[in-house]
């Protein structure tokens, strides 16, 4: 038998040659794409206006899911939700979603585990598995998505009103979860777009942040290709010698490098760059290195996240005290560098930056 094929890694141009391949008219393309996206259905039965014929045929040769939760944990501030999920090869993967505000942030990954190394994030300590499909990428969105309307649904019935549904129940959507989204760049741009078709989710790009160690090619790409994404680069360091340890790719791409193409990126897109930059204690957060770095960043258009260290298991780093990090923001901002103290959130259920992982299912999630 042939392997189904993965609704959610077509386009809506491959849905639709699909779909005349099959002799359907195509407008059955458009119905099939708004059953996805917008209804956000997880099962061809619920395709209602389709002929029972087509939906016979899509749930024969097609597949919907192709992410099993496996385990759900949620933050004591009931902010952040960390799911476990596995891929129909067994490999597991992990991501969060975070409640703040009006904001309703997926934090997704694009591989399962990382192959880049970098000494002080749990997902690095396990090696790459593999590359994540595009639809196994934005299937992670429409599990939270799902989950969120659910329960605007819910809490619409207890009042009893009718429900009028959020367009994007996930609002923003920051690829900081496992593994390097430029590492994965093709499968990492067909999820942002099939999310941000007008047609379905209709997801601005400009919601949408890729974090990245710092790939070059992948950045020059980004800014040549035109995808208004909010570029994020993990710093961590503001001279070769130190960021060679931290990173090992920067060995591959060093700071000479690294920063001109960021500023390339900046001066192309006239978009802000999020620069992060996780403090460890005694390691990489003295004043001077926050010297340096104001004068690697001088008079581009950034802002720096300051991330206190998250505890790595295995890994001895600890994060940088308060006193030290409030010093080297201070440093910053004296240069004129906006930088703001990330929030420490979900390390209770190890759903911060750097602390996702694959897991057994079973396991203890500490
Ligand atoms: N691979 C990409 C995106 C995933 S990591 C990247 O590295 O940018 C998301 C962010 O978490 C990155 O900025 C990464 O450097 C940071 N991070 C990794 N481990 C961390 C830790 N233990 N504490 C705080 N931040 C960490
Ligand atoms: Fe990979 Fe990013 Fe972790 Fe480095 S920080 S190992 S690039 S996920």
């Amino acid at each position: 038998m042939t392997k189904p094929i993965a609704l959610y890694d077509l386009s809506y141009q491959e849905l639709t040659e699909l779909l005349t391949s099959w002799g359907e008219p195509r407008f059955r393309a458009d119905q099939v794409w708004g059953w996805l996206y917008r209804s956000l259905v997880d099962d061809v039965a619920g395709m209602k206006n389709l002929p029972q014929s087509l939906r016979e045929r899509l749930a024969a040769e097609t597949v919907l899911n192709l992410l099993e939760p496996v385990a759900e944990q949620e933050s004591l501030s009931g902010q952040t939700r960390k799911v476990l999920f596995r891929l129909a090869d067994g490999n597991t993967l992990e991501s969060v979603l975070m409640l703040y505000d009006e904001r309703r942030t997926a934090c997704i990954s694009s591989q399962v585990g990382c192959g880049m190394g970098c000494t002080f994030c749990a997902t690095g300590q396990g090696g790459l598995a593999r590359n994540l499909t595009a639809g196994e990428i934005l299937a992670q969105v429409l599990y939270f998505a799902r989950g969120l309307r659910a329960i605007e649904i819910e809490r619409a019935a207890a009042a009893g009103d009718r429900a009028r549904l959020e367009e994007q129940p996930v609002t923003n959507l920051v690829f900081m979860g496992m593994g390097e989204p430029l590492a994965n760049y093709a499968a990492t741009r067909k999820a942002i777009e099939t999310l941000g078709d007008e047609r379905g989710y209709n997801l601005g790009a400009r919601r949408v942040t890729v974090s990245t160690v710092g790939l070059v090619p992948g950045i020059r790409r980004l800014a040549e290709e035109g995808l208004p994404v909010n570029l994020a680069v993990s710093l961590h360091a503001a001279d070769d010698e130190l960021r060679d340890r931290l990173v090992p790719v920067n060995r591959r791409y060093p700071l000479g490098e690294l920063l001109p193409a960021v500023r390339a990126y900046a001066a192309k897109t006239g978009r802000r760059v999020t620069i992060e930059y996780a403090l460890i204690d005694g390691v990489n957060d003295s004043v001077e290195q926050a010297r340096r770095l104001s004068g690697l960043l001088e008079g581009l258009l950034c802002h720096v996240n300051l991330i206190p260290l998250n505890p790595t298991p295995g890994v001895a780093l600890q994060p940088s005290p308060r006193e030290t990090v409030d010093a080297f923001r201070n440093e910053l901002e004296w240069a004129g560098i906006p930088a703001t103290v990330r929030m420490r959130r979900g390390i209770d259920i190890e759903a911060g930056c750097g602390q996702l992982r694959r897991r057994e299912a079973g396991e203890s999630p500490r």
